[in-house]
Parts: structure tokens; sequence; C-alpha cells
């Protein structure tokens, strides 16, 4: 399988680069050249396989040769082998027709552990072999930084900078960031919000000098291994669910875009998916964007479910790559004014957006509500994202023969306060991070400043 930039100005890479690199060389971002097809009748034979059996067959088409298929069933078993539930990604019942995807079984307790504890095997199996060293720097809004620190830490050849908007991540959230040993991982506060965080960071990969001298490599959710990594869970939910002989629908709570980028994927390989629907907390860009084409960035306005406080999706540009036929010119032009304010689709990207997706918006006392009733009904302690989904999925509920998936993103004990403030109960972290708060933390505070950034990276880096 080829990659090819969104913006048709980058060489073409195989998936090992595509995934070392993270953004093209013009700024844009990788994408395989074609959608892989998968027929009913491999659909339909995934029934019952394990979730690595299914991962494997779902992403060998993306790697290409990258690896040998022993190396890639022990890279899954490895990646997933971390995860204290048995099925990975399990199921629960929570209405008559209408499904939670747990996705918060992993390390650090949110779904960034399914695509980061596979992309950390995948840079250590392609990295012994090659010999080479990389420098990873990711800007979080809090779990994409926990999740890579986790994944990636006592790694040889990698070092880990995690750039974090100080002040507006959950203690849970920065304590797994601060309190980890080893020394090839570290935690830098920066002044601003996560979309600051992501600017420097876009900024860094810009910068070829400094990209070359630390052998930069990003992990955040534009790297398309992430995006590859995510698809799986739709085709395995959905097959326990009776695909590919009926349809399945899922909610995705939203924030850069990825997560329901990888469902649009699977969709796009043959998975037969009836609707879409995109969650948004108070900052709706996407949710505006559905309505009227209008991609106006507003400024973030904290929230409860602070992973998803963001006004630059970057994935986002992934889709509009197929909404404007894969002219990648199109989509320079775009994302250029996109960075002085926005863009307004045309009457054509419109539709076809409107076709493939439908969107709500839910507000801090909706989500509050919602997890204190899905308490009542279900018994099911939300997090503040999940909860956008369930609550977003409710009110875009069309035929209740189909069935509703909603994603369940975090453990709600990464979010304590939240779900206290709503329900009176104070989740509690599972046991085998109990002590996550008498555990001594390392961070250092940078300000939103590129050249302060690039120095205390380069103190960091090992290269
Ligand atoms: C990252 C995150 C999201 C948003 O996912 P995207 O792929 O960025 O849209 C939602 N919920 C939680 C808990 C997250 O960590």
């Amino acid at each position: 399988m080829k990659y090819i930039s969104t913006r048709g100005q980058a060489p073409e890479l195989n998936f090992e680069q595509a995934m070392l690199s993270g953004l093209a060389v013009d700024g844009g971002l990788y994408v395989p050249a074609t959608w892989p097809q998968m027929s009913k009748p491999e659909i339909a034979a995934l029934a019952g396989l394990s979730y690595e059996e299914i991962a494997f067959l779902v992403m060998k088409p993306f790697i290409g040769d990258t690896f040998s298929d022993d190396e890639f069933r022990a890279i899954l078993k490895r990646a997933y082998g971390r995860f204290r539930h048995v099925a990975r990604v399990p199921l629960t019942q929570i209405g008559a027709n209408d499904f939670l995807l747990e996705l918060h079984h992993g390390p650090t307790l949110a779904f960034k552990d399914v695509a980061m504890q596979l992309i950390g095997q995948m840079f250590e199996a392609s990295l012994s072999c090659s010999g080479k060293r990389v420098t990873i720097v990711g800007a979080t809004s809090g779990d994409t930084g926990s999740a890579a620190i986790e994944a990636f830490k006592g790694l040889d050849s990698v070092d880990v900078i995690i750039l974090y908007p100080h002040g507006r991540v959950s203690d849970v959230q920065r304590r797994q960031m601060t309190t980890p040993s080893e020394n090839n991982v570290h935690a830098l506060a920066m002044d601003g919000d996560f979309d600051d965080c992501q600017a420097r960071l876009k900024d860094m990969f810009n910068d070829f000098e400094f990209r070359e001298a630390v052998q930069l490599a990003g992990v955040n959710s534009i790297n398309w291994a992430r995006v590859m990594a995510q698809v799986v869970y739709f085709f395995s939910s959905a097959v326990s669910l009776g695909a590919p002989h009926r349809k399945v629908s899922f909610t995705v709570p939203t924030g850069n875009f990825g997560d329901i980028f990888a469902a649009y994927v699977a969709k796009r390989m043959g998975l037969p998916i009836d609707r879409l629907v995109i969650a948004t907390n108070q900052n709706d860009i996407l949710h505006r964007t559905l309505q009227n084409g209008a991609h106006q960035k507003k400024g973030v306005t904290p929230s409860i479910s602070p992973s998803m406080d963001i006004q630059v999706s970057s994935n986002f540009e992934r889709l509009l790559f197929d909404l404007y036929d894969r002219q990648g010119s199109a989509v320079a032009q775009l994302m250029d004014e996109l960075g002085a304010g926005g863009f307004s689709l045309s009457q054509g990207a419109l539709e076809k957006l409107q076709a493939e997706f439908d969107s709500g918006n839910c507000s801090e006392a909706e989500t509050t509500a919602e997890i204190a009733e899905m308490l009542e009904n279900t018994g099911e302690l939300l997090c503040p994202h999940s909860a956008v989904a369930t609550k977003v999925a409710k009110d875009q509920r069309g035929d209740i023969a189909t069935p509703m998936v909603a994603l369940a993103t975090a453990h709600a004990a990464k979010f304590p306060d939240a779900v206290e403030t709503a329900t009176g109960i104070r989740p509690d972290l599972p046991p085998h991070m109990a002590d996550l708060f008498d555990r001594p933390e390392r961070v250092t505070r940078v300000a939103n400043d590129l050249d302060a950034l690039k120095a205390a990276i380069i103190e960091r880096s090992r290269i």
C-alpha cells in the first residue's frame, strides 16, 4: 500500500515511512492511496475471532510487507496483552438496541491506548531492525500524552516528549504523564490551550533543520497508524451485532476527528454502517460545519470533557481530501484559509459531508444530567466524553431496528470531579494505579514559544 499526502506535494511513502514520519513535508497528512476493500464473506468470517485476529485481518492490507505475518501477530499480542479485559473492547447493552463500546480497558484508561500500545510495539519492531533512533514529540489534550508515555516508556530507540496545556488537563491525566520515572519520557506543561500546543508541534515539524537534527517523529492523532488501529473496533463490534448481515450505527465523541474518521474508513472498506454520528461538547465547530458548511474557529471554552476541547480538528483534513475528490491543491487552499480563521465548504463537499455523517452537540449541563441518568437507568458510571456520546446518540436515534453503538472513550475514574458532581459518587482508580496520587511528579513548565520549546526538546533528546 502506498501513502499519499492530503496536500498533494509530498513524496509517496510506504506504511513504515508514513508511520515514522507522521506529518508529510508539504504540511499534509498521509492517507492510503486507495481504500482496501473487505467483501461481505470476508467480513462475515470475522465473527467469533479474537480481537487480535480481527486486528490482523483488518490492518494487514494497510501495512503491506512492513512486517511478516508472524511478526505482526506477535506485535498485536504484545500490544493488547496489557488490556485488562479479555475481550479488549467489550460491548455493553444500555437499551433495547443500544450499546456502549468500552474502549477504556487499556493501561491509561482511555481509548488512546488501543492505538498507542500498537504503535509503541510497531515503532520498536521497526527501529530495532534498522538500528535507528527517533525523538517523538506529541501534543495532548490529556489522554494521548499519557497513552504515549505509557506505551513508549523504557524503550531504547525512542525518546518521548509530551506537551500539554498547563492547567487544562485533569489531575489523573497529568499524573499519568508526570509520574513515570523512566528517563526516556518527559512531560512539558505549556502555557496556552491544546490548539496552541498542536500549532507549536506543527511548527516543529515544518522546521526541517530541527526535524532532521532530533529525528522528529509524531504519534499524535495525525499519525496514520493511529487511525488505522482504531478502524479495527468498528469491525469487531459491528460483527458481534450482526454485520455484515445487518447495518449498525455509531455515535463517536469527537475532538481531533481521529476516531470518527476511523469509522468512516471502516465504512469505505465495506463495513455496512448505517449512520455515523459526530458528537461534540460545547466546542462544536464540527457540528456547526455540518449545519451549513461554515468551518469557523471560535476559540476553545474549557469543558468537563477536556479531551474534546478542540477547534482545529486535525484529522478533518483527511475527510476534506475525500470530499474534494482527492485534490491536494483544494485541501491546501482550505487549510490556508483555516489558518486565517476559517473556510466555507463548496456546495458539493457539504452535500457529501451531510450524506456521510449526522451530528449533535451536548452542553455542560446536559452532559452532567446524562451521567446521572445513565447511572440511574443502567448502573453504568460514564466519563463525561462517553456521556456526550450517549446523549447525542439518544437525540439522533433513528430506526430502532438498527443497533446504535456509542463509544465509551475513557474510564469514569479519569475524570472523577465531573462524575462526582453529577452522581455524588467518586469513582475509584483501578487497583493497578491506586497509588497514582502518592507517586512523585516530574514536569517542566514552558512558554508558548517555539525557540524555548526546541531548546527543551534538544536538551532531552538522546539523539
Ligand atoms: C481523544 C479523546 C476523544 C476524542 O477523540 P478524537 O479521535 O480526537 O476525536 C474523546 N474522548 C476521550 C476520552 C479522548 O481521550
